[in-house]
Formats: C-alpha cells, structure tokens, sequence
C-alpha cells in the first residue's frame, strides 16, 4: 500500500479517503513528513514559512447553541455576559496593531438579538477607520448561518449585505468535524453539515473570501475525520480556487461540560500530513501556534506552510489556550527547524467568480 501512495503523491495524483486512513494509521512519522512535504512542494518553496500577526476579537459571549466542548458562552438571561460597542472593538483591534499585528478574526456566539444590520454597521465602521491597514474575517460561517436566520434573510442575502459593509472575508470557523453524527452528539442546535456548505456556497458567489478549518481532539472517530475532509475536498473541487487555505487546531478541554484530555502533539502533527496530503486542492495549509503552542512549528515538517501569532482568543484561553506574545522566540523555533519565515500580508481575494 506504501508503495502505492508513494508513487501516487510523487507523480502529483491525488490520494483516496481509504489511502488517507491507511496512512494515518500505518504510516511512520518519517514518511507522513515525506509526503506531506512533497505536496507542500507543489504549491511553495521547501525551506520557506510565511505567519502573520493577529487577534480573534470577541465581541459577545451570549450564545445559544450551548455546545458541550465550549467553555466560553454565556447564555442570554446568565450573569458575565459582555457586547463589545463599537469604541470597545476599535480598542481591541488598535491593542493588536500596537504589537504589529494587521488581521482580525470577529467571532462571537449565536446572539439572538443581533441581527445582520448590527453586524454590517460594526464592520462599516471598522473597514471606514482602517481601510486597507487592516484586513477581517467579519465572522465565521457559523454565526454567519445564525444571523441570517434570526434575520430572517437568505444567505444570499446576508452575504450581500455584509459585502455591501464593507466585508472581504468570513471564516469557515465554526466547523470543528463537519459530520453529522458529530454535530448531533456535541452542538445538535448549531447546524447540519450540508447546510454550512450551503452558507458557504452563498459567501463564496457573493465574491466573499472564506477559508476552511477544523478542530480535532474531541471524541470524533478517525471516520468522522475523514468524512470532514472528504467533504471538503469535493466543496473545493466544485468552487475552484475559493479556499486558500485550511487551518487545522485543536480541542482544549478545560472547564467545558464534555472536559477530556488534550491532544496530543504527534497526532495533531500526524493529522496534519494527511490534511496537507489529501487536500490537494488547497494552497495553503496553517499550524496552530494557538492551540499547540511551540510543538505547531513542527507542523512546518508536516507539510504546513503558514502560522498566525494570536494575540488574543478569549474562546479558546476560556478553555486552557495560552498565548504568548515573544514572538521572536516562536519564529526562532522555526528557523531553528531549517525555515525561513516571512511575514506576509493578508491573502488577496480568490480571483474567481461562482454564479
Ligand atoms: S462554540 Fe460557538 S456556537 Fe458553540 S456554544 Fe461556543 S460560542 Fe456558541
């Protein structure tokens, strides 16, 4: 079977799901690293890494979806709720510029009282005081879905408007295993996976950049996994071009209603080389500096190319994320594993029109 795979990711073929599931449980690290490496190949120089600077404001913790991994909602009627004023946001994002940063993820809960024009007015507001010195992902696909339907507007709609706001990106944030039985176990009110993809299909014909991610560590089964990205994949091959990149983390377990223990670092490395080998369809693949901390540079050998230096996340610290801000250190780990590492800029918008 080796053999097979070798010689199919050498002669840039792209690898099945059962090809994918072998290699995840057979394959030694060596070899995971090989070919994860080899499909980097195709898409950026070996010994080269690029990372960015920036914070996940939150700017409201009242959520409904009550998911069982998150340690972070509030519910509406719950004592330590927050919304963040305009004035508040704009505190928080000139905090991250302070420290170089120039990319803000917004991410919140599924607040029942905030409809799309709440969102656009912010994000009109923010896009009108930076302009192009800062770039957002105005929400993810998740909140995105939930606004739209406490609006009661059509994702086309609701992409439009955000658009129309000034809006460049949203995340595909929220996605955690895209799997059904997944969803039904841990966030039954959150949404169904075809779903998302139809709140993404909206965001990616409105002209709106999204990327695509996952979560991994929970209880999810090695099916479920593959399920996520098998979907991914065929979502990529019919929007060419519309998801740059994939950011793969993990789950933190502290002081959430389904507690276990954390990932450990070599099967969030492992699983990384087969993300970066199966989604052959997409450029960029990032390790999370949020989640694993230093052992993420490793990720750079496993076939990622690209890392974000957080600032803040309080969704994630709510449940055991630590964050530092040496960021010097962090980029010499990865130069001392052979990298050169290079600041970029926000990715430009996908180039592609989908009707
Ligand atoms: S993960 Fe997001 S959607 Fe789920 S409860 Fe937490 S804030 Fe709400």
């Amino acid at each position: 079977m080796l053999d097979q795979i070798a010689h199919k990711v050498q002669s840039s073929q792209r690898i099945s799901r059962s090809e994918a599931q072998w290699l995840f449980e057979h394959a030694s690290d060596d070899t995971l690293q090989e070919l994860a490496s080899q499909v980097r190949g195709r898409f950026h120089a070996p010994d080269e890494a690029t990372y960015l600077i920036m914070a996940i404001v939150n700017y409201t913790n009242v959520c409904v979806a009550k998911c069982d991994y998150c340690a972070f909602y509030r519910l509406p009627k719950q004592d330590g709720t927050y919304l963040l004023s305009t004035e508040q946001v704009f505190e928080r994002i000139d905090a991250m510029r302070a420290l170089g940063g120039t990319m803000v993820g917004f991410n919140g809960g599924f607040h029942p009282q905030l409809h799309m024009p709440h969102y656009a007015e912010l994000f009109r507001a923010v896009r009108e005081r930076y302009q192009d010195d800062l770039e957002f992902y105005g929400m993810t696909v998740a909140e995105f879905m939930f606004t739209c339907k406490v609006s009661k507007i059509s994702y086309d709609e609701g992409a439009a408007m955000l658009k129309a706001s000034g809006v460049r990106w949203i995340t595909g944030g929220g996605a955690e295993v895209l799997d059904d039985d997944f969803r039904r176990r841990h966030s039954p009110l959150k949404y169904k996976v075809e779903d998302y993809y139809d709140a993404q299909s909206a965001i990616v014909r409105a002209g709106l950049g999204s990327t695509a991610t996952m979560v991994i560590g929970f209880d999810e089964t090695l099916g479920e996994r593959l399920n996520h990205l098998q979907r991914l994949r065929r979502f990529s091959d019919e929007h060419p071009g519309a998801l740059p990149s994939f950011l793969v983390w993990t789950y933190k377990p502290y002081d959430t209603e389904l507690g276990g223990t954390e990932l450990a670092s070599r099967e969030y490395l492992r699983w990384l080389a087969i993300c970066r080998i199966y989604l052959d369809n997409i450029p960029h693949i990032r390790t999370s500096v949020l989640t694993k901390n230093e052992d993420a540079l490793l990720g750079l050998r496993y076939g990622a190319d690209d890392f974000d230096l957080p600032t803040e996340d309080e969704v994630t610290q709510k449940a055991g994320a630590t964050i530092s801000l040496e960021f010097e250190r962090l980029l010499d780990a990865a130069r001392g594993l052979g990298f050169t590492v290079k600041h970029r800029q926000p990715l430009p918008l996908p180039d592609v029109t989908y009707v």
